[in-house]
């Protein structure tokens, strides 16, 4: 996984226009569009004191501000500074979504 001077470059979505990322999945191989405006929260499995109905957690921008390392399964280790963020599916927050089909969805 070699960083090129384009592999976090903003790129319009076909259908609604807005400004959007490339993620290829390295789980499914599937490449797919990511959209970097969505707030995406970290959850923990610990139940707030305060709000026992409530998980504590934090913004994913705030997780990635604190964290150190992320280690996969298998040792392999992701320094912050390798990590760009953590992002919603664009096909979750495209008005135009429903236009898209199959390995067309960009
Ligand atoms: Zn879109």
């Amino acid at each position: 996984m070699i960083p090129t001077p384009r592999h976090k470059e903003k790129t319009p979505c076909r259908g609604c226009g807005r400004a959007m990322h490339w993620v290829h999945n390295v789980i499914t191989g599937k490449k797919g569009p990511v959209d970097p405006t969505a707030t995406v929260y970290v959850m923990l499995d610990e139940a707030s004191t305060d709000h026992p109905d409530a998980a504590y957690g934090m913004t994913a921008k705030a997780f990635m501000e604190n964290v150190e390392t992320i280690t996969m399964e298998g040792g392999r280790v992701y320094t912050r500074e390798q990590i760009v963020g953590f992002f919603v599916s664009h096909f979750q927050t495209c008005p135009k979504a429903n236009q898209f089909s199959g390995g067309n969805k960009r």
